[in-house]
């Protein structure tokens, strides 16, 4: 029977130094050699198991390394201070002056600000494109194309891509597939479907309590190896190092990332049913509604749900934001940005997360000014939750 994430996760075992049963924190950023010999043959890359300096690699991260790449199936990882720390240099590290990378145009902002601001800079161009059509994804493919880059559920639309018919098509390319799966973790295992590179925003359901700023990117052996590479590794030159002790952090809250994930998943199901039922136009991949329902549902670990992200749109900013605010004054939830903490946190994306993509660009690809994204949180009681969110509304006479 094929192994499902979480067990991967908890079948790992770590001891302290002194039989802890959390591993021991490495609290240092350089290490001693026994000979000199070592120290020049770490430098070169070839010794397993020996640490030279932890900007490169430190226990501490290996033990968090080694829990995503066991969740993602992959096999490495290598954490990173951010999401956007792991994102930029994987993307430096495939691409170089002269390439062109196909990006889903739906995207984080700062993914999305990235690709159309500053790597033109470099010489990488990028063609935007409507990531759940095969046919255009085809046509933007040119002899330069390295990478084609897009999230498993996209922010803040939650168009799908369609992950195992994109991967043929990048194999038969010989382009890379880079899949962002923050808003997915657990639910859908990229690498199933031929993603050559998984990465995640730590920051959000996997670290799960706000208080991190996190990234991990997670793919084979020899492309981590080459992240890390001392000569022309863009983790090891841009130096965005995850520091031990967050590292040990993150790695004690991903243990109970199955559990959270279930409930951020049901409560979420339960949000988008009642909003729909109730004529609020709504946005989820669990609803039958969903252009991409079908092919989500075949790409995913059932037992996980559809995720914890839902949108609903209320026509206008100034309607988003009056309700954004009276949800906040009863407690529903905080107006915030970010996604994956256990109260249900909200925005509207198109002056905030997404505020990096030109207003023509926003109408182009249906974001529209009145869309609130929710991370639903784990509250205990849904149905109490949306007791409260009608009566908002009906104050705002928008039931
Ligand atoms: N990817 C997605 C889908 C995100 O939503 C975000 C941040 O919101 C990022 C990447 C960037 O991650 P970080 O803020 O950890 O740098």
């Amino acid at each position: 029977m094929k192994s499902k994430p979480a067990n991967k996760i908890q079948d790992l075992q770590f001891f302290g130094e002194f039989g802890g049963v959390n591993p021991s924190i490495s609290d240092s950023s350089t290490y001693t050699f026994l000979s000199a010999n070592s120290m020049s043959e770490t430098f070169e890359g070839n010794t397993e198991g020996c640490y030279l300096y932890s900007r490169n690699s430190s226990p501490s991260n290996l033990y968090l390394e080694d829990a995503c790449a066991a969740m993602e199936g992959t096999e490495a990882a290598n954490v990173f201070a951010s999401g956007m720390g792991a994102i930029t240099a994987t993307i430096l590290q495939l691409c170089k002056s002269g390439d062109h990378v196909i990006s889903s145009r739906t995207v984080y902002g700062g993914t999305y600000a990235f690709l159309k601001n500053f790597t033109p800079q470099l010489g990488i161009d990028t063609s935007f494109v409507d990531i759940t059509s095969l046919d255009i994804i085809k046509k933007s493919i040119k002899s330069n194309t390295k990478i084609i880059y897009c999230e498993v559920s996209s922010n803040p639309l939650l168009e799908i891509a369609d992950l195992h018919e994109i991967s043929k098509i990048a194999k038969k390319n010989d382009i890379k597939l880079i899949v962002d799966n923050t808003f997915t973790p657990l639910s859908i295992s990229p690498s199933n479907f031929g993603a050559d590179v998984v990465i995640h925003s730590l920051t959000k359901f996997i670290n799960g309590t706000s208080d991190t700023i996190a990234g991990v990117v997670c793919s084979s052996k020899e492309f981590i190896h080459s992240l890390r590479d001392v000569n022309d590794g863009a983790f090891m030159l841009f130096g965005a190092t995850m520091d031990s002790l967050r590292a040990a952090s993150v790695l004690k809250n991903m243990r109970t990332l199955h559990i959270r994930i279930k409930k951020h998943s049901e409560n979420a199901m339960f949000l988008a049913n009642s909003f729909e039922n109730d004529g609020i136009k709504t946005v989820y991949p669990g609803l039958k509604s969903h252009p991409s329902h079908k092919i989500f549902t075949k790409m995913i670990n059932k037992e996980y749900g559809y995720g914890g992200m839902v949108t609903i749109d209320v026509g206008t900013l100034e309607m988003a934001n009056k309700l954004m605010e009276r949800l906040q004054e009863k407690n529903i939830g905080y107006l915030a940005v970010s996604l994956g903490f256990y109260k249900t946190l909200f925005c509207a994306p198109g002056s905030s997360t997404s505020s990096e993509i030109s207003e023509s660009e926003q109408d182009q690809m249906g974001l529209s000014e009145g869309l609130i994204r929710f991370s639903v949180g784990l509250d205990h009681d849904i149905d109490r939750t949306y007791n409260s969110i009608r009566e908002c509304l009906k104050e705002f006479k928008l039931l």
